[in-house]
């Protein structure tokens, strides 16, 4: 049985008192799905201490535990901080810091070192689906970021079609539902029943308004979110329409 998961994902957005909007949470923590937060860096050992029920975890972590790396994280920093997650190979990270699937890989194992569960992205391009290569695609990016050695407990996949971040487009159900079960067969096909309980989440434009029946496509078990977790009125939503 794998427990549903509502991530938010707050990118480089919020402030100290944007951690209200995490306190403001609490009420929706009490059903049977898990709730995490991934606020900035400079937020997550304070929404470590108010966060009661939502998990917190970091965006990005380095693949070194410390040395001379100026401007980053390691993922200790991030666990002796109060972190439970961590978000390696967002596409905005491939993107804006050239990050490679041999990068995202070794962010992965760092996170696991650490004691971290990994929420490890994936998602193809419009090109890419326009061409009909998302399949391929995401069976190469599995195949070189996810490192051996990934279980049900330390490992979440997260879908997320860099063409619909943040965009207000949303793949069909049915195209979501293609991937979603390609996944699962990769993830089964290389690692057995720790395959069938690691947690695929989607991402990309969640809204209130289109979580439940996103939620109801099978392999679907949770999302990451983006703008719409940045306010508690709407990823409550999303909590309940997981829940
Ligand atoms: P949006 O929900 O804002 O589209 O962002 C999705 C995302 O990139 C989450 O990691």
């Amino acid at each position: 049985m794998r427990i549903k998961l509502a991530a938010g994902n707050w990118k480089m957005n919020g402030v100290q008192a944007s951690l209200a909007e995490i306190s403001a949470l609490s009420d929706h923590t009490q059903g049977p799905s898990e709730v995490a937060i991934c606020p900035p860096a400079t937020l997550v050992a304070a929404a470590v201490a108010i966060a009661g029920d939502v998990a917190i975890g970091g965006q990005d972590c380095h693949a070194k535990t410390s040395g001379a790396h100026t401007g980053d994280i390691s993922a200790e920093m991030l666990k002796d901080a109060g972190a439970a997650y961590v978000i390696t190979g967002h596409s905005e990270r491939r993107e804006d810091h050239s990050e490679s699937d041999a990068d995202v890989n070794a962010k992965t194992q760092a996170g696991w070192a650490a004691g971290l569960s990994v929420i490890l992205c994936i998602g193809e391009s419009l090109e890419e689906r326009e061409s009909g290569a998302t399949l391929d695609r995401m069976a190469a990016q599995m195949a070189a970021s996810v490192p051996d050695g990934a279980t049900g407990a330390n490992l979440v996949i997260a879908y997320e079609p860099i063409w619909a971040i943040g965009t207000g487009k949303v793949p069909s159900l049915d195209e979501i539902a293609e991937v979603h079960a390609f996944i699962r067969k990769t993830l089964t096909d290389r690692f057995g029943d720790e395959g069938a309980k690691m947690r695929v989440l989607y991402g990309g434009s969640v809204k209130p308004s289109n979580a439940a029946e996103i939620f109801a496509v099978a392999d679907v078990d949770g999302a990451l979110v983006g703008g719409a977790s940045l306010k508690a009125a709407d990823f409550s939503g999303i909590i309940e329409a997981l829940n």
